[in-house]
């Protein structure tokens, strides 16, 4: 019986996505029809892939390194063009070579060590200090580089929480529209909080905020009550960046002076938490305080402003250092602080004036964990972890 005609492609190994022989069916798309031809495909013999399995394979026939196979993840759920960009170079292993030389470097110090154990008494005498000073300094430096804007970069996945937060009619509402403009249509109501919250997807210059207001609390007045502010605190608790809505001209009410203590970040170096917002401007001639920004959504002033200070205040670091490959996830976090403690306990050992063999071991581990995050030697746990975030056929 004739299910469909159907484009089919040979891609023979080791040239193919996985490295191995690869057969791939393209039949009409739709719902059903599709449907039937796996349904065929399985009945003679076939299985369904596991979550990631394309990719995993890919992987374990050396087609690609860990870094390559989380950046083909980023790449396909990139919802920002600044991701997507930091996908495609790691697909062309930027941050993995950065790792390689990080990597090398470490052996190269290990093996200057190993040289001070095997001849302490070699006529040129031991390896000068500041060689390997010089050699530590560098591997530092390199892995606190990439280190730097990790934070920056795992919030290009989801975007950074930016909660819109002010007494009700301050115009919340209105500024989330604004912000919005033209991507308004993206707005979703939030599955199970439809009445507390609204959020959607914001890109500022390729970068990604969830922009989220609470409108919803107008229904609920006792709410309005008990909080003072309309806004969740839980919402404000995980939030990335706060913007605080108050009406240009107007005083602000003790509650909203006690908001702002309570939210603000006291540490002037730390990250920026909250973005005053005076409503409203064209309203009032006043101009504001300095850390303020007056914003009309009537004559559009100040809306540019509020966007750079957005950008500014969570995505400083990445925009300041575009060429310094990016970090995107926690795995690959964890991996480079787990190398720099290494390195930091191999300073002090060796301080400590501890045997060079037992200092050399921090460097081994450092090593290991380099080794880990690049996928040079791999555990079963790391590989679950990484691919089972795929879905099927990836
Ligand atoms: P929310 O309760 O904080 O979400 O406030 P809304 O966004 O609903 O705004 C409250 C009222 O202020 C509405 O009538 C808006 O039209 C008005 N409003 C909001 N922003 C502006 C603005 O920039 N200029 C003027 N003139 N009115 C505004």
């Amino acid at each position: 019986m004739l299910i469909d005609r159907a484009l089919v492609t040979w891609f023979p190994g080791p040239a193919s996505y996985t490295g191995e022989d690869l057969l791939e069916i393209g039949s009409h798309g739709g719902s059903l029809t599709p449907q039937l031809v796996l349904d065929a495909v399985l009945a003679v013999g076939a299985r369904m892939a596991e979550p990631g399995e394309f990719t995993r394979r890919a992987y374990l026939n050396g087609k690609v390194d860990l870094l390559q196979a989380e950046a083909t993840l980023d790449l396909i759920e990139a919802r920002s063009v600044v991701l997507q960009r930091a996908a495609i170079a790691q697909l062309e292993r930027g941050l993995s070579r950065r790792i390689e030389d990080l990597r090398q470097g470490l052996i190269e110090l290990q093996a200057l060590l190993a040289y001070s154990i095997d001849f302490p008494d070699e006529d040129e005498g031991p390896v000068p200090e500041e060689r390997v000073d010089a050699a530590i300094a560098s591997l530092r430096s390199g892995i606190e580089e990439l280190l730097r804007n990790a934070p920056e970069g795992e919030l290009l996945r989801d975007g950074a929480l930016t909660v819109i937060a002010g007494r009700p009619n301050a115009g919340k509402s209105s500024l989330f529209n604004a912000l919005l403009g033209q991507e308004r249509a993206i707005v979703t109501e939030l599955p199970g909080t439809t009445r507390d919250a609204i959020e959607a997807l914001l890109s500022v210059d390729g970068y990604p905020f969830r922009l989220v207001d609470t409108a919803g609390y107008r229904d609920r007045p006792e709410r309005i009550e008990s909080l003072g502010i309309e806004v969740a605190e839980a919402y404000l608790s995980r939030a990335d960046l706060i913007l605080f809505c108050a009406e240009s001209g107007r005083p602000l009410a003790d509650n909203e002076e006690e908001f702002l203590a309570k939210w603000s970040d006291g540490d002037a170096e730390g990250p920026t938490r909250v973005l005053r917002v005076r409503t409203k401007s064209d309203l009032q001639t006043d101009a504001g305080a300095e850390d303020e920004i007056p914003v009309s959504v009537e004559t559009g002033q100040g809306l540019v402003e509020l966007r750079e200070r957005m950008l500014e205040a969570v995505y400083h670091g990445l925009r300041a250092e575009e060429e310094t490959p990016l970090v995107t996830r926690r795995r690959q976090a964890r991996a480079l602080e787990r190398a720099r403690d290494d390195v930091s306990s191999f300073e002090a050992a060796r301080g400590a004036g501890l045997p060079p063999e037992v200092v050399a071991t921090h460097l081994q581990d450092a090593q290991l964990a380099l080794e880990e995050l690049i996928g040079i030697v791999d555990t079963e746990d790391v590989l679950d972890a990484v691919f089972a975030s795929f879905c099927i056929g990836k």
